[in-house]
């Protein structure tokens, strides 16, 4: 015994025309056996068809409603007439154009020019390298159209020929069966797998696929300043675009060593200098390193711990948009007042005569002027 038709779509007895396409659009869309695979799909689509094409005619429907199924077998073995066939299959049609795998828009997404994948690639710098950029060779393994067969798949010296299932169309029309006739839908070539032609004689290279994997060299330009967060394309290098879409590109990323001296702060390098309490009580003339050598810096008299010199131009460049470098942050260099804590007899003795020069008390700091809130204070751009 069939299920009774409004149970079937879902809808009340009273439900208009309206709601009942609504009802029958969803589970079609639902059941469809081109979009879901689910073993009973088919026959619950089935059902939900035979439902709508019942209750969506006005006289079908009063039939039911007075009869039940008995009214209508009835007339579908009299051969019922095509009443709301149109409508159906302006529904169907409505339905899968737009996803796919069915009709006339489904063969052309199956056809339709895409980019081929990107390729990531983490390519490591030494931290100079990322400051001052490079030239480096990379190897990546990618998909590329066979040279063998020029991508044909057959061996050279034979041509493929057209598929005599589709003739070379790449996708037969199938006649299925639905409660009022036939629905024809087309599928792509099982005997092709819609390719539209027969390989009597697979290149020996690609075995008939038409691509093979390759390793490949590029040589990469790296601008100055590239950091770990940084990205560069490499256009068009990776994998093969699909009918005749363009090739998908290569990505680099990078990972930068660590520098035993410097670190970098955005477009600045930060430098920890040691300096001892002489220098910093009577101020010197240093030499400070840079990743440009070393550069003079004057530490004046009274220094503190926490003092930051900038040395301007001695940092990273700044990366535009279009990969070109341009003008360079600063070096920042932080300086650390060093308390000796070993002495020799002599420094002891000095440092006993100064400390008798020098006040006893410890003085307690306002909150706000110590040494690490100076420090954060300039590195939260505040300083
Ligand atoms: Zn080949
Ligand atoms: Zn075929």
């Amino acid at each position: 015994m069939p299920r009774d038709y409004y149970e079937v779509l879902g809808v009340g007895r009273s439900a208009d025309g309206d709601a009942i396409k609504k009802a029958y659009r969803r589970l079609a869309k639902q059941y469809h056996p081109d979009t879901n695979k689910d073993d009973g799909a088919a026959d619950k689509f089935r059902e939900a068809t035979e439902a709508y094409q019942i209750l969506n005619d006005p006289d079908m429907r009063a039939r039911y409603d007075r009869y039940g199924h008995a009214g209508v077998q009835q007339a579908q073995a009299g051969g019922f007439g095509g009443a709301g066939f149109g409508d159906f299959t302006e529904i169907i049609e409505e339905m899968f154009s737009g996803f796919g795998g069915f009709g006339a828009s489904g063969r052309r997404s199956r056809r339709s020019p895409r980019p081929g994948r990107d390729i990531p690639y983490t390519m490591n710098l030494t931290f100079e390298e990322s400051i001052f950029g490079v030239e480096k060779e990379i190897e990546i393994n990618r998909l590329e159209v066979c040279d063998v067969c020029s991508g044909s798949g057959a061996e050279p010296g034979t041509q493929p020929r057209t598929c005599v299932e589709c003739n070379g169309s790449g996708e037969i029309r199938r006649v299925r069966q639905m409660f009022l006739g036939n629905m024809v839908e087309v599928v792509p070539c099982p005997r092709c797998s819609g390719s539209g032609k027969i390989i009597d004689t697979p290149c020996h290279e690609c075995k008939g696929a038409t691509q093979v994997r390759r390793n490949r060299k590029l040589k990469v330009k790296v601008p100055g300043g590239v950091d770990d967060s940084t990205r560069i394309r490499v256009s068009q290098e990776g994998e093969p675009g699909e009918n005749g879409g363009p090739n998908g590109n290569v990505q680099i990323f990078f990972k930068v060593q660590p520098h035993e001296f410097f670190r970098r702060r955005e477009n600045d390098i930060i430098l920890d200098l040691r300096i001892n309490v002489a220098q910093a009580a009577l101020g010197a003339a240093i030499q400070v390193p840079t990743v440009d050598g070393e550069e003079p810096l004057s530490i004046p008299a009274g220094t503190q711990s926490g003092k930051v010199f900038t040395l301007r131009g001695h940092g990273a460049p700044k990366i535009r948009s279009d990969g070109t470098s341009i003008s360079r942050g600063d070096e920042l260099v932080v300086v650390q007042v060093v308390i000796p804590h070993k002495l020799t007899n002599e420094q002891k003795q000095l440092f006993e005569e100064l400390g008798r020069t020098l006040g006893a008390e410890p003085e307690p700091q306002k909150v706000g002027k110590g040494f690490f809130d100076r420090v954060m204070e300039f590195f939260s751009g505040e300083g």
